[in-house]
């Protein structure tokens, strides 16, 4: 039995022949990787400028996050929750904490966690709003992305994720992303629950609404009644360069949890940088009056608030609150942006550059329909720097956010020269 492929073609050819061909990943092979720096089977080094979709802001391996992997492995790592375990109660005080909620309802994944909080504003509209019986909508966008689950696919305007996976059910209603007019036509129908969006839409090639299109969607939703779900699981966590990206933008540099344009969704969903990329942990908060529709055997994961997920959400958290993260991410995302522009004087196969801390795209030149970025990344991994096209032809630029200000200049220089080398195939 071997655990282990020590050769990049030897383990792409295996996954192709027996994994499921549900992604079209880059041909590079990742063996090892410690802070912003992973490493193929033949020790090729190369700079992580995806973070797992922005699952590992905290770095690769970070020691704390192992160590508190490892130690409460050994200790208790699932009980379910037909028991009760001796961490998740000091998890959910610390998280309720850190992000300003009553409750914590735990999950795995980041589409159990978008679910659990479809399946809460149902609720909601129910037992609180006295929506008639299935009649509840929530309004949801154009180009979202919100996992992979069928319900979650149903909505989405992508026809690779959504089409041949019918029946959907019902109940959801689109509209243009960053389009408060329609927001607003959309609520005047009495059976609207919930308003369900990203803060910005990280998978659609970070697409960055008007600054004010949060905060005003939020008083839209309130003047109806109607739950604000913010989908965090990309943009949450340090990531934009504040705590949250409904945090706005505000003068205290990322230093205060609950800042000044703070606009507290109803329900907050979080994933993906909730371990540190360590294990599967995502999370609903919300406040009592929305939480408590909630009751015993109406909703539940085996997994969901294990002791182990709960150890490393603490430490996850923890971690970017000590090692002030957010505010690295919002001075690292200002000097990327300054040094892609630079670079637009040098080359025109750059469109343009857009995004809010680390979570970045570089619109290339060129139709979506083109493999040009495609080609760019490629070109980029065979510079050390591993990147990922999203819909066609912009890459996203999202490293860990423990990356510090001479390796964010390392790899412009990085970008630089494989920008200004690139020639159309
Ligand atoms: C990644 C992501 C999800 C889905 O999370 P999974 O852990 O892959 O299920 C949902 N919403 C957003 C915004 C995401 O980026």
């Amino acid at each position: 039995m071997r655990t282990h492929i020590d050769r990049t073609d030897e383990a792409i050819r295996l996954e192709e022949e027996k994994g499921a061909h549900n992604y079209h990943p880059l041909p590079v092979v990742l063996s090892r990787a410690e802070g912003v720096h992973m490493w193929d089977p033949e020790g090729r080094r190369y700079y992580d400028f995806l973070s797992a979709y922005s699952a590992v802001n905290q770095g690769h391996g970070h020691p704390r996050l192992v160590h508190a992997l490892q130690e409460q492995a050994s200790r208790l790592s699932l009980t379910s929750r037909a028991f009760h375990n001796d961490v998740f109660g000091a998890y959910a005080e610390y998280v309720t904490d850190y992000f300003g909620f009553d409750k914590v309802l735990p999950m795995n994944s980041g589409a159990e966690a978008v679910e659990t909080a479809i399946k809460i504003c149902r609720r909601w509209a129910y037992d609180v709003k006295g929506i008639a019986k299935d009649a509840a909508k929530i309004i949801v966008c154009t180009d979202n992305f919100h996992g992979r689950t069928t319900t979650i696919v149903s909505f989405s305007t992508d026809p690779d994720s959504y089409q041949g996976f019918g029946p959907y059910p019902s109940g959801f209603v689109q509209i243009p992303y960053n389009d408060l007019d329609a927001l607003a036509q959309a609520l005047e129908d009495p059976d609207v629950a919930g308003f369900l969006v990203e803060p910005i839409q990280g998978e659609a090639g970070v697409v960055t609404p008007d600054e004010d299109f949060i905060s005003r969607a939020a008083e839209l939703c309130k003047a109806k009644d109607v739950l604000l779900i913010a989908d965090e699981i990309q943009t949450g966590i340090g990531r934009t360069g504040s705590l949250l990206a409904v945090c706005g933008s505000c003068s205290c540099e990322g230093h205060c949890e609950r800042q000044l344009s703070y606009t507290k969704p109803d329900l907050l969903i979080l994933g993906k940088a909730l371990s540190g990329g360590m294990y599967p942990v995502s999370a609903v908060l919300a406040d009592d009056a929305v939480m408590k529709v909630i009751k015993p055997g109406q909703h539940g994961s085996t997994f969901g608030g294990n002791p182990l997920a709960s150890r490393v959400a603490i430490e996850a958290l923890e971690v970017i609150r000590e090692e002030k993260l957010t505010q690295n991410a919002r001075e690292l995302g200002k000097r990327f942006r300054q040094g892609i522009e630079k670079l637009m004087r040098e080359t025109d196969l750059i469109r343009s550059v857009r995004g809010k801390g680390l979570l970045n795209a570089v619109l290339i030149n060129d139709s979506a329909e083109s493999s040009t970025a495609w080609d760019i990344c490629m070109a980029l991994k065979e510079n050390g720097l591993l990147a990922k096209p999203t819909h066609g032809n912009i890459i996203r630029f999202a490293p860990p956010l423990v990356l510090t200000a001479a390796q964010m200049d390392e790899c412009l220089d990085i970008i630089r020269t494989t920008f200004l080398n690139f020639r159309k195939s």
